[in-house]
């Protein structure tokens, strides 16, 4: 029989999954990728084959109303299409591994118990993301699932990158830099040395701006930096998130505002951003077919920001070699890529505007001394490709 391995990425209100099979002893094939967004509000399920033919596109009703819902009707659909499947394991995306968990991981007891400790560090995700390990367990509990975490990529980063400097006792308690979108900047990283062979051994800051937006510097296809640090929180302004802010004004937000911790998370998460600036929207092609002055501003913050960031990380790397961008914003927006490019002309880029509206891969002319390109990422083949390498080992051992 086929194995298949499934791969899950639970957020709020979306559930991405990707199906794997294996035929005998041969390489794991994409089958399926699927996803129900809106969940909670107005759900729609959307699948594709593994030669990305659509195989389902269809409103859900209102009874797909949390995560532990969504997966049943996923396994549903999993169990018309593959009936009688062997699944051999579920790898999940989790978004923060803390200090400990340098790589990927088969979950127990003690791995959630660990896991569900650091949900206050990233209260957006990882309670959605542990929750889908849960719902799994109670439907497979034979099956191994595997965490790959989204901090893992940037563990081994020099100590003047990871710390947070405040006094020891509230270091000592994980207080410290830990950087997310590992899993992303990994895939990038794998797919350098094919894509853009000419930066892969060198120095590059990718840019991964999507609803979340972060850069990682990297060097030789290892992360050096990143600007998301303790939380998700810092660094590059995002869809509702502000970025780096004085914490001052959090002080303030506190003392002299009054506002409580739960109010103060939801303006941090929730509110600010692109959102916050504009009063709009925090989706970037809403701001960017906006007429008015504040959606403006949120864009010109957006690339001010992501622009002063490059230079921060081309100082870390002391100077780079290329810049890449993917996700969402950095996929598909020309107009957002051309601006921070020629915000960041100073360091060497000359983008070729033809190429830039084909998105790439190269997006710089050949004499540019600093390249740019576009790269799509792939959490989900990043987390198959851990999942089957931490299968692979538990075949060999049975
Ligand atoms: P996440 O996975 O973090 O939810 P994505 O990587 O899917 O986010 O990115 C979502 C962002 O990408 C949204 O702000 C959306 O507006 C933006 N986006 C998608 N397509 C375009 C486009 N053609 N032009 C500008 N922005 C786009």
């Amino acid at each position: 029989m086929d194995d298949y391995a499934v791969i899950i990425n639970a957020g709020s209100s979306s559930l991405k999954f990707s199906v794997f099979r294996r035929h005998e002893a041969e390489a794991w094939r994409l089958e399926a990728r699927g996803q129900i967004e809106g969940i909670g509000t107005d759900p729609h399920f959307s699948a594709k084959d593994g030669g990305g033919q659509s195989i389902a596109n269809r409103q859900l009703d209102r009874s797909i109303k949390d995560g532990r819902t969504a997966l049943g009707f996923v396994a549903e659909w999993m169990r018309d299409r593959f009936g009688g499947a062997h699944v051999r394991g579920v790898g999940h995306r989790i978004v923060h591994g803390g200090a400990r968990y340098t790589g990927p991981t088969i979950v127990t007891p003690e791995v959630m118990k660990d896991l569900r400790e650091l949900i206050p560090l990233a209260p957006l995700h990882q309670p959605y993301n542990l929750a889908a390990i849960e719902a799994v367990w109670e439907r497979l509990p034979d099956v191994p699932q595997v965490a790959c975490f989204d901090t893992s990529f940037h563990r081994g980063h020099p100590a003047v990158a990871e710390i947070v400097p405040l006094p020891r006792d509230i270091r000592d308690r994980g207080v410290q830099r830990y950087g997310f979108h590992g899993l992303s900047y990994e895939y990038i990283a794998s797919a350098l040395p094919s894509v853009a062979p000419e930066i892969a051994g060198g120095r590059v800051i990718v840019a991964h701006l999507g609803s979340g937006a972060s850069m990682c510097a990297m060097k030789n296809g290892k992360s050096i930096d990143s600007t998301l640090g303790f939380t998700a929180l810092d660094g590059l302004c995002m869809g509702t998130r502000p970025g780096s802010v004085d914490p001052g004004v959090i002080l303030h937000l506190f003392q002299g505002m009054g506002l409580s911790a739960k109010e103060v998370e939801t303006i941090l998460y929730k509110k600010s951003g692109l959102l916050g600036i504009s009063g709009i929207s925090n989706d970037m092609r809403a701001l960017i077919s906006s007429s008015e002055p504040a959606a403006r501003l949120a864009i010109d913050y957006f690339v001010y920001r992501a622009a002063k960031e490059i230079g921060a990380l081309a100082a870390v790397l002391g100077g780079i070699d290329g810049l890449v961008f993917t996700a969402g914003i950095g996929e598909n927006s020309a107009e957002i890529r051309k601006r921070i490019c020629q915000a960041s002309a100073w360091l060497g880029i000359e983008m070729d505007a033809e190429a830039n509206e084909r998105k790439g891969p190269r997006i710089s002319r050949k004499a540019s001394k600093v390249s740019a390109w576009v790269i799509p990422t792939n959490e989900e083949l990043m987390i198959a490709r851990h999942t089957a390498a931490l299968l692979g080992l538990i075949e060999q051992r049975v």
